[in-house]
Order: structure tokens, then C-alpha cells, then sequence
């Protein structure tokens, strides 16, 4: 058990550090200040790269404000008393660092506390809330008020609009409310002065239209808060979608494995016309994208004789398919709207397909009216209908359970990278992880059918797995974290940059960015600098250290 002092912020000394939580506690009442062992075993990061190692993210101690004041409040303290903060919404940032905060010693403010829903409007189509608001709370508050309204949820329903979004977090449902920042309409912060700045046309004096128009005059600034250390946000608008009258999906196959292109192709078409508006889910037919994981998971279509000589050339992966009959590439196209027009739209997709793609075939059609029966939700994946759920959870324990794990102290922290919408780049991808899980060692389990993930309206991205972590084997967790790292640089290498990382790989994904000499994060350093004169704020949050922890 570690002794308490030992997780000082550095620099601060026991006598320094006591001051400051008299203070924290005279500011937000003692019993929202946590410290010591035992309180603070909630802001551990259950999935942690670093688990019960000296490099493993420990928080000193925990704040929880009620208001924008006593946030203010936390950040004057903290500077009176040169202590690190990090603050969190609902730290539900799992897989990703968790409620730990991303240096080790920061006091974490917590504004789960913070939990109004300030605002929403059914005709202007917005939501403005504090941090501590989950999708649970805004779903509830819109079913028991009967708004027309949907949220876009990601697979965690107990995470919260703000942090999610400030995570650059993603969903499930219309391609122009997937990207959660992307549609976000306004935030207000306190800086790491203490003072408070809203942005957009928040900025106006009696704004009328703060969560309508998100551009003030000038240069644009709320982008420093998304995967930002540049404040603490502590209100958010954010754009919902009118509630639909329908769901379609359609799986179009295409037959050959060369035909990944012209799929990709009439997908983004339709996608980008507007005409196809729901989440594009790209699978090989027969493949789990994890293969090797979960074997309980495994491939209806054996790939071990293909695979056995190493990476197969393309005149053997074709062959291959055809003597098995597949895999074949497959897209479930989605699309929400009137049942007539979904009607509409599925008869010109569907000439559109078969003039593009030769002998391509047409699965598990489906015409869905909403909103969805309690029968149907029973047996539908929830967050394609902006519901919040866990289901997600309860199925991923389910499986863990009966496969790999030996104890429920068990992570992982899955690698993405973004790719372009070309089938050569989801080649490329695909060839990239497997020599990287060769070069450290790690099992094999990429194949020329892992599918790429079309989240981000107009790309796609690449997961790959990092070796689970297990508690009490540190060698292993260091062989996750050599595979992650391997990822990084060599997917980085062939152009395609990570897209979100968990805080110990955090500096690593940012320095693959580093073209120009790394004028882009030299740039964020001398803001930073600026902005946070005592940098105090999350430092070192992607890879944004301020100048006094510099190297
Ligand atoms: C199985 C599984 C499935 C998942 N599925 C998804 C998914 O579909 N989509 C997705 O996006 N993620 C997914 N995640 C990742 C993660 O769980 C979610 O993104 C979750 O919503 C983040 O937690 P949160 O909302 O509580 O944010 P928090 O943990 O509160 O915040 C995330 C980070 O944002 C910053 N931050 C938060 N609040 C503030 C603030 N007020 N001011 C300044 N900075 C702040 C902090 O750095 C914080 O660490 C998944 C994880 C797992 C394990």
C-alpha cells in the first residue's frame, strides 16, 4: 500500500500541500475535498498502461465544485498554492486514462457535482449543459419533457456530454452529430487565470443566440479546450437531432475482394450527397475486426492456412476467398428519416449499387418505425437510436469472462489511427499492424480482412488491439505498451496519425505530428505559456507541457 505522501505533487511539500486542502475545503465544504488511499481508489485508471508502477498516474486528491465559482475559486487555490489540476466530468474516460488524472500529482477536480441541465430547446434543436450531465440524465430529462429531440450517444451511456466531447468522443447515429465537439455550440470556461471566457457569440452581452451561431469575430478559440489543457469547462451547447420518424439498413455486399474501392466509393458519395445520413458500418463477412482476442469471436471463415506462410499476396487472398466463398467486404448502409423517403432513397441506392458494383448483393434489408417498440429495443443495438446504454459493457464482461480472463482486474487500451477513404490505404493499414505485431512479438491477429471503421464523417480509421493488461503482471503491461508505441510510430510512418490516446501514449501520439520542425505543438507550447502562465491546467495534455515541466 502506497503511503499517501508519497503522491505529492512535485515541487509542493507535506506542510504546502496540507494548506492547500484547508483551503479547497473552506471553498467547497470538506466533505467535497477527498484525500488519501482509499478515497482516491476511484480516480485510479482501471485500464492504466502503468498499473501499480512508479509511472502510474496517482492523484494527490480530489475537488468537487458545485458552481462556476467554486471552480474559480479551485483554480485561484491552486495557483496561491503551485498545485497541478485536471479536471474531469464524469471520468468515464475509460480505456483512454479514466478519472487518473494524465500527470501524476494533480489534484483532479471533479465536476460531476455540476449536473444542471441548463437549457434545452425543441425547435432551435440544442442542448446546453453542465459537465456533470450524462447521457442518461439529458435522454431522461428529454423523454419526461416528450421533445422531439435525440441525443448522440457513444457506448458508455454514464459518460458525460461535455467530457466525451472534450475528449473528441464520437457516436452512432447522423453523420453531422457523430463528431461530438463537431457539434458542439458554445462553451464557457474558467481559464487558468481564474477568470471566465464564453466563446462564440457567447461572448455578446446578452447573447440571444449563443447555441445558434458558434463563431464570434476573430480567430476561433474553442478548439483549445478539445483535447485541450488551455481551462476547465463548465457549460456546453451542443446541436441535437430532430427526432426521426424511421431507420433503414441495408448490408450491400460487394462479391470480390478487390471490389473494396468501388464500395468505398458509392459509400462516401452518398454519404457526402447527404443521401445516406447514419453511420456507415464497414465489415469483412465472416471476420471479427479483433480476430484473436475473443475467441470465443472467432471467424465462421478459418484464416490459418491463408496465413500461415505470413502476409498472403493478393492473387492468394482472392483465390483463397473465392474457394471459401468469402470473406467478402460488406457496408451496412443507415439512413433516418420519413419511411417514404427512406423507400425513395433505397430504390435509387439500390440501381446506383448494382450499375457500380457487378454482382454485388443486398442483405438483412430493414425498414424500422420509431420510436422503437419495447420488443425492438430489446433485440436493437441501442446507440444507433440515440438511446444511452451499457449494453456494450454487459456484452464485452460476458465475453471476457467466458474467454480470456483470469481475474476481473483486467484492461486494454485499443489502438486507432485515421486513415483516408481509399481501400489502398485500409491495405496499407492492415499490412502496417501485422509487421508491427510481428516486429515486438505480439500475436498475430491482423489478417487483409480486418475492416476499417467509418466514424468521422469523410474518413475511417484503423483500430488494432494492444495486448491486454493484467494487474499483476507489470512485463506484460510493458509489452502493451511497447506494441501500442510500435503502432504509433509505424502507422505514423505510412501517414496515418493516432486519433485519440490514452495519457501515457498522449506525448508519443503528438510528436508523430511533428511536421514543419513540430511547429504545430511548439505553437501550443507558446500558447499554452501564454495562457497558462503557471502551467497548472492538465500539463503535458497531449503532449502540451507548459514551459516549467519542459524538456
Ligand atoms: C468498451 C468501450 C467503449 C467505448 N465507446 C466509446 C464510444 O462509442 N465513443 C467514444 O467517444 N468513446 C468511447 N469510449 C471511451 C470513453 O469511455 C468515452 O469517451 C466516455 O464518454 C468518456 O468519459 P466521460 O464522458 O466521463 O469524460 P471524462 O472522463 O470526464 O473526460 C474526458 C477527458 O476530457 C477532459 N475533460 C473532461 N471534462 C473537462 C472539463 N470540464 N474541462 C476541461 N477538460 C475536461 C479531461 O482531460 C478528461 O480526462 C469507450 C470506452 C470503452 C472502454
Amino acid at each position: 500500500v502506497r503511503a499517501p505522501a508519497a503522491i505529492l505533487p512535485a515541487g509542493v511539500s507535506g506542510a504546502r500541500f496540507e494548506a492547500a486542502i484547508q483551503a479547497f475545503r473552506a471553498a467547497v465544504g470538506a466533505a467535497n475535498v477527498l484525500t488519501g488511499d482509499a478515497a482516491l481508489q476511484g480516480y485510479r485508471d482501471p485500464h492504466s498502461l502503468n498499473w501499480n508502477e512508479a509511472a502510474e498516474y496517482l492523484a494527490s486528491a480530489a475537488v468537487l465544485p458545485a458552481s462556476v465559482e467554486e471552480v474559480q475559486a479551485v483554480v485561484r487555490i491552486a495557483i496561491r498554492y503551485g498545485l497541478p489540476l485536471y479536471p474531469i466530468s464524469t471520468g468515464r474516460n475509460l480505456a483512454l486514462g479514466g478519472a487518473a488524472p494524465g500527470y501524476r500529482g494533480s489534484v483532479v477536480v471533479d465536476l460531476k457535482r455540476m449536473n444542471r441541465i441548463l437549457e434545452v430547446d425543441e425547435g432551435r434543436a440544442f442542448a446546453l449543459v453542465e459537465p456533470g450531465v450524462t447521457y442518461f440524465d439529458l435522454y431522461n430529462h428529454i423523454q419526461a419533457r416528450g421533445l422531439k429531440l435525440w441525443l448522440d450517444v457513444p457506448d458508455p451511456g454514464q459518460g458525460s456530454l461535455v467530457g466525451n466531447a472534450l475528449d473528441r468522443g464520437v457516436g452512432y447515429t447522423g453523420s453531422s452529430f457523430r463528431d461530438h465537439f463537431g457539434a458542439h455550440c458554445g462553451l464557457e470556461a474558467v481559464l487558468p487565470t481564474g477568470e471566465i471566457v464564453r466563446t462564440g457569440t457567447g461572448a455578446l452581452p446578452g447573447a440571444a443566440s449563443w447555441q445558434d451561431f458558434p463563431y464570434a469575430p476573430g480567430p476561433a478559440v474553442e478548439g483549445l479546450f478539445c483535447q485541450g489543457n488551455f481551462g476547465i469547462v463548465t457549460k456546453m451547447g451542443f446541436r441535437l437531432m430532430p427526432a426521426p420518424e424511421a431507420w433503414f439498413s441495408v448490408g450491400v455486399q460487394a462479391p470480390n475482394y478487390t471490389d473494396l474501392q468501388r464500395l468505398i466509393d458509392q459509400v462516401s458519395f452518398l454519404e457526402d450527397a447527404g443521401i445516406v445520413n447514419g453511420r456507415p458500418l464497414y465489415h469483412c463477412t465472416g471476420v471479427h475486426p479483433f480476430e484473436g482476442r475473443f475467441p470465443s469471436a472467432a471467424p465462421r471463415i478459418p484464416l490459418e492456412e491463408l496465413m500461415a506462410d505470413g502476409w498472403p499476396s493478393l492473387e492468394r487472398i482472392v483465390t483463397y476467398s473465392r474457394r471459401h466463398g468469402g470473406p467478402s467486404w460488406r457496408c451496412d448502409l443507415q439512413i433516418y428519416g420519413p419511411p417514404e423517403v427512406l423507400e425513395a432513397k433505397w430504390a435509387w441506392i439500390r440501381e446506383r449499387m448494382i450499375a457500380a458494383i457487378p454482382r454485388c448483393d443486398f442483405q438483412d434489408v430493414q425498414l424500422v418505425k420509431l420510436p422503437l417498440t419495447a420488443e425492438e429495443a430489446k433485440r436493437r443495438k441501442l446507440v444507433t437510436f440515440g438511446v444511452p446504454n451499457t449494453q456494450l459493457f454487459d456484452r464485452t464482461a460476458a465475453q471476457v469472462a467466458a474467454d480470456e480472463v483470469r481475474s476481473p482486474n483486467q484492461g486494454f487500451s485499443d489502438f486507432m489511427a485515421v486513415l483516408p477513404r481509399t481501400a489502398a490505404a485500409v491495405h496499407r493499414a492492415q499490412r502496417v499492424i501485422y509487421e508491427t505485431q510481428k516486429e515486438v512479438g505480439a500475436p498475430l491477429v491482423a489478417t487483409p480482412f480486418n475492416a476499417p471503421t467509418a466514424w468521422f464523417h469523410r474518413s475511417l480509421m484503423m483500430g488494432a488491439p494492444t495486448v491486454a493488461l493484467f494487474r499483476g503482471a507489470p512485463d506484460q503491461n510493458a509489452r502493451g505498451r511497447k506494441l501500442y508505441a510500435a503502432y504509433a510510430r509505424n502507422m505514423a510512418a505510412a501517414g496515418f496519425g493516432v486519433y485519440r490516446a490514452p495519457p501515457a501514449m498522449q506525448d508519443l501520439a503528438a510528436a508523430q505530428y511533428g511536421w514543419g520542425d513540430r511547429a504545430l505543438l511548439r505553437f501550443q507550447q507558446r500558447l499554452k505559456d501564454a495562457a497558462d502562465p503557471h502551467g497548472l491546467v492538465a500539463p503535458g495534455r497531449y503532449g502540451v507541457w507548459p514551459r516549467r515541466l519542459r524538456t
